[in-house]
């Protein structure tokens, strides 16, 4: 069965998949916006929060859902996250602003990631809560606080190397936060300030997708609040990070059958997958398979919402009983910081198919207007069929399942949109559309550039009338000229 298409079919909410059944109206976009194109969709993220919210309400907590703003650029996400119950979490002054003229109050933003002295002057001037790295920022953030005569800035200790039973280290290094064994040196910081600086808490944020991990520090921050209260503060906040993931694929078996043919390609025992007999990190040497896979687990059977329930479920390893239990028990409220994961399902890139050309082993040369830097999932090492939008449905069934390379529009070699065999259900046509889904998490946005001056994507955001099965008719607008009001002064939901 070796040349079988191996497909790795997207994951589609209900939503998206109307979206691409809409093939006219993402055309008529594409002629009169450029590809490639970028589009955003409001009403999925607010759907998304309400899932994460109904976990914290699950597990009877108070706490906040704080948007990674790293993970996406648009303002209409953000803008219509402004009407939801949840925060923002922003990593530079530039998304601190943009969080604050979208109608985020301080009060409901977090603010992580390394700060200058403005996103700290800013954050105090505006009631955020710091997300404080160590020593040296709380120490800068009491000298501004003071220098203003500001109200006392709230801070949450981010740390991190937690433990556990105090010798093997668990979690790994970072570059952020302070380890848990110097956390005295942060109390100590915070009694010298009190008049400046209040503690509301600690927390982490572990890029990982282990949950091991996550309970080891999860329960080093529950021992954390205790030493604060040992020192007299009165902390009532444990903040989680991100890092809750999301499932890209519908189907676990392809992804199993997937990763499986590559390593028989990689070996040798089958025709090549990938152009140039990339391996993704494997590689054979003297017939055995070395490395190791540097992939996003791209079928993940729990992620977003489901993974939070699932750590706040876990016995605590040292503790005995459930996360959710602890922290409700000590009134502890919950933030969280999702970024991909509220960004699951709420967007699409679009690239015009230009040319294509018969390759030399049978497969085919797909060139797309829309380059590598324009669909960042390669980059993040998430392998996922595009989906045809056919321009014109052709007449009957032609042709069936073909392997494709993507070729992007940049003049560079290593120009792919995926270094992978990409199988389609047919041959694409000039003018047809392939569509990425789920690029709203940072896959849009994050690698952009303007190289060779290709045109950057648009960006649009777009909703859908009526909410039954099947759903009504789409609308778009510029993604910066979406407000939640419109201008006829009613709500958009
Ligand atoms: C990037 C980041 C997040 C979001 O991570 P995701 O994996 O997108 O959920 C949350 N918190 C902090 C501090 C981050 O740097």
């Amino acid at each position: 069965m070796s040349n079988a298409p191996l497909y790795l079919e997207p994951r589609l909410s209900p939503r998206l998949t109307s979206l691409l059944d809409a093939a006219p109206f993402l055309h008529g976009l594409v002629d009169g916006l450029g590809s490639p194109l970028n589009l955003v969709l409001p009403q999925q993220f607010a759907e998304n929060v309400a899932r994460f919210g109904s976990v914290l309400r699950r597990h009877r907590l108070g706490g906040r859902v704080c948007f990674a703003h790293k993970a996406s650029r648009s303002s209409a996400l953000v803008r219509h996250l402004a009407t939801t119950g949840a925060a923002l979490d922003s990593a530079s002054l530039g998304e601190l602003r943009h969080a604050l003229g979208s109608g985020f109050t301080g009060d409901r933003i977090v603010v992580t990631g390394p700060k200058d002295p403005e996103t700290l002057w800013l954050a105090a001037r505006s009631g955020a809560v710091v997300n404080a790295d160590g020593v040296a920022e709380l120490e800068e953030a009491a000298r501004i606080t003071g220098a203003f005569g500001l109200p006392r800035l709230r801070v949450i200790l981010r740390l991190s190397e937690f433990e556990t039973s105090g010798t093997r280290v668990l979690s790994r290094r970072s570059r952020f936060g302070t380890a848990v064994k110097s956390l005295s040196d942060l109390l100590d910081v915070l009694e010298r300030h009190q008049d400046a600086l209040e503690p509301i808490g600690v927390g982490y944020h572990l890029d990982t997708t282990s949950l091991d991990e996550k309970a080891t520090a999860l329960e080093g921050c529950l021992r954390a609040m205790e030493e604060l209260q040992i020192r007299g503060f009165a902390p009532r906040v444990v903040d989680v990070g991100g890092g809750f993931g999301v499932n890209y694929l519908t189907h676990a078996e392809q992804w199993d059958r997937y990763t499986t043919e590559l390593t028989h390609a990689v070996m040798g025992r089958r025709p090549p997958l990938t152009w140039g007999g990339h391996g993704y990190g494997l590689r054979a040497e003297n017939g055995t398979l070395r490395g190791s896979l540097g992939l996003y687990p791209a079928h993940r059977p729990v992620a977003g919402a489901a993974y939070l329930d699932e750590l706040l479920s876990r016995p605590a390893p040292g503790l005995g009983r459930p996360f959710g239990t602890l922290l409700l028990e000590s009134m502890y409220d919950l933030y969280a910081e999702p970024g991909r994961a509220l960004a699951d399902q709420c967007g699409l890139t679009l690239g015009r198919v230009r040319e294509v050309r018969a390759g030399g082993a049978g497969e085919h040369l797909v060139r797309l207007a829309l380059n590598a830097g324009d669909v960042g999932l390669e980059d993040h090492g998430v392998l996922m069929d595009p989906v045809l939008v056919p321009r014109d449905e052709p007449p009957g069934r032609v042709g069936g399942p073909v392997g494709v390379y993507l070729m992007g529009n940049l003049c560079l070699e290593a120009d792919l949109i995926t270094r992978r065999m990409v199988f389609l259900p047919r041959l694409p046509r000039p003018g047809d559309l392939l569509a990425f889904a789920n690029t709203a998490g940072y896959c849009m946005d994050f690698t952009a550039t303007r190289a060779q001056q290709q045109p950057v994507a648009r960006k649009v955001a777009v909703r859908q009338e009526g909410a039954g099965e099947g759903g009504g008719a789409w609308s778009w607008c510029l993604d910066e000229e979406y407000w939640p009001v419109t201008a006829t002064g009613g709500r958009r939901t």
